[in-house]
């Protein structure tokens, strides 16, 4: 077999590196700035866990390998500028935007995409952060850090945000996951929930959507795409050329997880749809100290990433799951009285869902 060498090593390199395991591959994520040259045999895999890097020695040595997977895609993704233009050819839904240029003024931002718009920097944002938004009615100007570097995006009203995660193989089959609602606060995720028996009917325009997006690029592996809802309609807010958080629920709601899923693509392995058990709700750790008692939550798995905790920060998630809602909601009361009372509103987030339900 392969080795499977990940250009990145924080939570999502580890977690392709747990679920190899059963396959019998050997995953190796590499630190970018790491200063070892990993010696790379012609039959390796290469992969990432991000779309993004800095050019470093380890990163141009991996980038140029001959198993260097979906080289072409992350010119086309990392850069938003690139990515919405992408989206705008191949004809799928996606915010009204446009190019922030040297010489580009609020007022005509304005006159094209409202009175409230949102600044995204073209490449390195994420959780939220690389973002600002324009009021019109405060009189915003365009920043001159934000000259030349960003695109404006038309605010969406959206009703509620929804991710798809799917997988395509070498031989162009695809493979999807079901939709996921996903709450986000300040721009960081903070929970998902799924399946939706009430967002079912989205599934097939999703589904087509993506797979327009992965064909289009003959993409090999897992890719996410972010969404909002508006009525009856999906807008393609971003999208991930690798795992994506959303789709963490997967390691212990469905039969294949999204990290053995990218796995098996990007090795040759084959990739089947993957039966979903059960509800699953996800819960983000964000900027809280570890308790040990999150590992007695019934129905649960709970995952730390053993990094510095700092605010505004992932540091793990707790996946819960069972089949039945009663008792996800039960596990659900147990963790929300162990985590701090930032998190009431999510619960009552998931809570008010799981009711929907
Ligand atoms: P990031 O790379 O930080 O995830 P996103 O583009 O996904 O960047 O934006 C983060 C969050 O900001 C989204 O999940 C959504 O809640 C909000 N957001 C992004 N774009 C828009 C928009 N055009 N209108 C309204 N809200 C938006
Ligand atoms: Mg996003």
């Amino acid at each position: 077999m392969p080795t499977v060498w990940v250009l990145g090593a924080g939570q999502l390199g580890a977690m392709l590196k747990q679920a190899a395991y059963p396959l019998a591959l050997d995953v190796v994520p590499i630190e970018p700035d790491s200063e070892h040259l990993p010696d790379i045999a012609d039959h390796d895999i290469v992969t990432v866990e991000r779309e993004q890097w800095p050019d470093t020695a380890v990163t141009r040595h991996l980038s140029s390998q001959v198993g260097f997977m979906n080289a072409d895609i992350f010119g086309k993704i990392a850069d938003r500028f690139h990515q919405k233009t992408m989206l705008d050819t191949l004809g799928i839904n996606t915010a009204p935007w446009r190019s922030v240029e040297l010489d580009t003024k609020a007022e005509a931002l304005h006159a094209e995409l409202g009175p409230d718009v949102l600044l995204k920097r073209r490449e390195g944002g994420y959780d939220g952060k690389g973002q600002y938004w324009l009021y019109e009615d405060q009189g915003d100007e365009v920043p001159s850090d934000w000259q030349g570097t960003g695109i404006a995006e038309k605010k969406i009203p959206f009703n509620e945000e929804l991710s798809l995660v799917g997988a395509r193989d070498k031989d162009g089959n695809k493979v999807f996951y079901p939709l996921t609602l996903n709450l986000h606060s300040n721009g960081i995720l903070m929970a998902s929930v799924a399946p939706l028996a009430r967002v079912a009917h989205l599934q097939p325009m999703a589904e087509s959507m993506l797979s327009k997006i992965m064909d289009s690029a003959n993409y090999i592996g897992v890719m996410a795409m972010e969404c909002f809802r508006v009525g009856e309609q999906l807008i393609v807010n971003e999208l991930a050329p690798r795992v994506h958080n959303s789709g963490h629920w997967t390691q212990a709601g469905a039969c294949v997880s999204q990290f053995e899923m990218h796995l098996r693509a990007v090795s040759g392995l084959p990739i089947k749809a993957p039966e979903v058990r059960g509800q699953s709700v996800m819960i983000n750790l964000i900027g809280v100290e570890r308790e040990l008692s999150w590992m007695e939550v019934p129905s649960s798995q709970s995952y730390w990433y053993g990094k510095d905790v700092r605010p505004g920060r992932k540091l793990g998630h707790i996946n819960i799951n069972h089949p039945q809602k009663k008792a996800v909601q039960l596990a659900l009361s147990t963790l929300r009285k162990q985590l701090p009372d930032n998190y009431n509103d999510v619960f009552d987030w998931v809570d008010k869902e799981l009711k929907r339900i």
